[in-house]
């Protein structure tokens, strides 16, 4: 008897353990190299996680409990706060309400020990209010480890020259406020256009990264080729946004193109976030409307790219034990 509670004790622990993967606690302060993310013990550091939906369209699942199941039964080691900034009920249109979901995000994952990128989720230029919401949030929570910046989700019509000038004027912004902490920067052109960035890359900064946003299904070999130019030119790439069907969002996954793209991110050591935690009828979204806002999902809760998508961060997690 005492030995068999002697086990189920230990396993009780190695089981909490597990459930409590740390990975703030772990990798604390961040920082670049090269075109390598680091921790704060000077190791290579992948990070892989989920993207919350458009804000405005999805909010109901902007809150701790949801942060803590996916860091817990997904494995994350990282979220994505995507707050809509032109739509109906974005930013532009009401500040106040945006903030309050992404600030539920943002304290969840430093209350479940992950990392969260602030993503500024916009397709065209809005310098004056990006560069009040994140002296804002630099101001709140540039001291946390936690924190990651995106700039400009996706850039469309602006060019990299545009682009680079209002990136330059924000992280001068953010680094007036907090000197450290991982700023992301938008490529032109939904985020394909890489290798424009690789051939004159903003300078003066640290701890800066590119994004490059990837479906499986429309971009493959020729996008991987643009990243493979702008790394070899020393431009570190992170992951924000990535699926395995087409750009729309729709249509089906593409598992074959998928996993090239798994395999050269796990070959580069590139971070990887995937699209989306939303309950939409189309392929991208990860949950179905029987979802809780408040994670504790079933598999039926579940659709095709969130069953896909847990698998691979729980493979990615056992990785980073
Ligand atoms: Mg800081």
């Amino acid at each position: 008897m005492k030995k068999n509670l002697f086990v189920t004790l230990l396993i009780t622990a190695l089981f909490s353990m597990n459930l409590m993967a740390q990975p703030v606690k772990k990798h604390g302060n961040l920082s670049v190299k090269g075109t390598q993310l680091i921790d704060q013990n000077g190791k290579i550091t992948v990070l892989n996680g989920v993207s919350y939906g458009w804000h405005n369209w999805w909010p109901r699942f902007y809150n701790k409990e949801s942060v803590k199941w996916l860091a817990t039964d997904w494995k994350c080691s990282v979220v994505r706060a995507a707050m809509g900034v032109e739509p109906k009920g974005g930013y532009i249109d009401s500040p106040q309400s945006s903030k309050e979901k992404i600030e539920a995000v943002i304290q969840g994952a430093i209350a479940s020990d992950i990392y969260v990128l602030i993503d500024w989720h916009s397709h065209s230029i809005k310098l004056p209010e990006a560069k009040a919401f994140f002296a804002e949030m630099a101001t709140k929570y540039g001291k946390n480890p936690h924190i990651i910046y995106e700039l400009f989700n996706e850039p469309v019509k602006d060019s990299w020259q545009q682009v680079k000038e209002y990136s330059v004027e924000l992280i001068k912004t953010i680094r007036a406020i907090d000197p450290d902490n991982i700023i992301l920067v938008g490529s032109p052109h939904w985020d394909q256009d890489i290798n424009l960035v690789a051939d004159d890359p903003i300078q003066g900064f640290s701890n800066i990264m590119y994004t490059c946003h990837f479906y499986a299904a429309t971009h493959g070999q020729s996008l991987r080729d643009r990243c493979d130019y702008a790394l070899k030119k020393g431009i570190p790439i992170f992951i924000s946004e990535s699926a395995g069907m087409e750009a729309s969002g729709n249509g089906p996954i593409n598992y074959s193109e998928w996993q090239k793209w798994i395999d050269w991110c796990s070959a580069n050591n590139i971070s990887l976030i995937s699209w989306s935690i939303s309950d939409k009828n189309e392929t991208c979204a990860m949950v179905k409307p029987s979802a809780s806002s408040l994670g504790n999902w079933k598999d039926e809760d579940m659709k095709e790219s969130g069953i896909k998508t847990r698998e691979l961060l729980r493979k990615q997690a056992e990785k980073d034990k």
